[in-house]
């Protein structure tokens, strides 16, 4: 049987443009991709890349802040948000053009369009047309989802942050995942006004309960009027703004009120069910360790098969799929011991185990230790960080590392490198220190604080 393509890919993303340009630069298969908004997907247009350049503005009050302790005769300036925002779109438009010709090099024929299956190796694009290929890649990702309640049709997401003409004066933030974290901090460092409201006992729930506690806690030191154990019940217009009704009995009026709640997998509308494609919890696609559906043709990666919801992994997971399918290697996506952190202030990087989760497996003991650094401490800052090491009693191995701390995420990369090889406490241990640093501690930590 004859196919237009050796490969149709749906979504431009993280793992779709991977797994497109390799299968055309490196196996020389015939590509074709759709996209229905920018090409680049979550991480390029509306994630990683604008909430990171966000979280660099927003630290400049605090770096101002320092500089004066530090001797500058620096004299305070406004955040002109209009000006950030002029300079981000530029950048993403910058970026949306190297993604789309990186594809057009690789030979991938580019379709600024929705895509739907029709069966196991046909999609219909938005003007009817049928393409046909011998292998489908499902890369849709994820969006954010906002559960229904009276007035939930005025909340706006993490996606309507990137688009605001202008900064609202005070905000709510719904959530206390790391996408909620992330905006209450940055929001918070460029001046507005951040109450956060999760229902749960305690914010970034799945990590290490020290780094979230000690999180937390800085938030709140920082000015984020956190609430714990506290939902929106309702939300209605009013002439100034938006007022709440808050599960807890209280209420007030915001600008803006941000659900960032959690995602679901983009599979909605996609003909997946109707061509036989198992879906999972939430309506993700259902894919086994090679990333290929309960349909031998049409492969999955990324957000929208909610395995590791990271750019990276959605890049390994695109990479690996190209090498089982186009390239004769098969090649597993490796999820074990994946490194991540959160942009918050400060910054939270982690790998491995948590605390909590090494206990239910083994003796362990537990390496801690929260101090002032140097360069904030000089400052007058009362910023603590924190450095923590899981280690199994037996094997020595370090289980988990989780840092607080400026720059974590680039700590934590390296840290990772270690741990992955399988590195010991002794290993960390006969590591020499880098004086005068942060990271140093991680060598240096000589007591448990806790075993069990
Ligand atoms: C606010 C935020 C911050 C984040 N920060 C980080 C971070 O710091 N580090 C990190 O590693 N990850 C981060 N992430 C997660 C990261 O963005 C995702 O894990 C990653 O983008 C997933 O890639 P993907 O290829 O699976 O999907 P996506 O990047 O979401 O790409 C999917 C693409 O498919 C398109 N599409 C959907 N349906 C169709 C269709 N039917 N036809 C055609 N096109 C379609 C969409 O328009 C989209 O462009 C963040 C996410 C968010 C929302």
């Amino acid at each position: 049987m004859s196919f237009d393509y050796d490969l149709f890919v749906i979504g431009g993303g993280s793992g779709g443009v991977r797994a497109a340009r390799l299968a055309a630069s490196e196996a020389g298969a015939r590509v074709g991709l759709a996209e229905e908004y920018r090409m680049g997907g979550t991480c390029v247009i509306r994630g990683c890349v604008p909430k990171k350049l966000m979280v660099y503005a927003s630290g400049f009050a605090h770096a101002v802040e320092d500089a004066r302790a530090y001797g500058w005769q620096v004299h305070g300036g406004e955040f002109d948000w209009s000006l950030f925002k002029a300079r981000l779109d530029d950048e993403l438009t910058r970026l949306e053009g190297v993604y789309r010709g990186n594809l057009e090099r690789a030979g991938v024929e580019i379709f600024d369009s929705r895509a739907v299956l029709t069966d196991p190796h046909t999609v219909r694009l938005a003007d009817g047309t049928e393409k046909t290929a011998r292998h489908i890649l499902i890369a849709s990702g994820g969006r954010p989802f906002v559960p229904e309640f009276p007035g939930s049709e005025l909340a706006i997401t993490s996606n309507d942050v990137f688009l605001f003409e202008s900064l609202p004066k005070r905000i709510l933030i719904v959530g206390g995942g790391y996408i909620a974290c992330e905006f209450a901090c940055i929001l918070n460092g460029l001046g507005v006004e951040v109450t956060q409201f999760y229902r749960g006992a305690q914010i970034l729930r799945g990590f290490d309960d020290e780094a979230r506690g000690h999180i937390a806690g800085a938030m709140c030191a920082q000015g984020v009027d956190l609430r714990v154990g506290c939902n929106v019940q309702r939300i209605d217009r009013v002439e100034d703004g938006l007022w709440v009704k808050a599960t807890d009995g209280g209420d007030a009026v915001f600008d803006a009120v941000l659900f960032a709640t959690g995602r679901r997998p983009n599979t909605d509308g996609m003909g997946l069910e109707e061509a036989g494609i198992a879906l999972g919890a939430n309506g993700a696609v259902a894919v086994d360790e090679w990333s290929q559906s309960s349909v031998p043709s049409v492969y999955a990666v990324g957000d929208v098969t909610d395995r590791i919801a990271l750019t990276p992994v959605a890049i390994r997971e695109g990479a690996a799929f190209v090498e089982t399918v186009f390239k004769g290697n098969p090649t597993r996506a490796d999820h074990d011991l994946v490194p991540g952190a959160v942009f918050t202030r400060p910054e939270y990087g982690s790998v491995g185990l948590t605390e909590e989760e090494a206990r239910g497996r083994g003796q362990i003991e537990v390496y801690s230790t929260a101090f002032r650094p140097m360069q904030s401490g000089f400052a007058g800052r009362p910023d603590r960080v924190m450095m923590k090491l899981i280690v199994a009693a037996e094997s020595r191995k370090v289980l988990g590392c989780h840092i607080v701390a400026d720059q974590a995420g680039e700590m934590i990369q390296l840290a990772a490198v270690a741990i992955k090889m399988g590195a010991t406490k002794e290993d960390f241990d006969r590591t020499v220190a880098v004086h005068p640093t942060m990271a140093e501690e991680l060598v240096t930590m000589k007591v448990p604080v806790r075993t069990g």
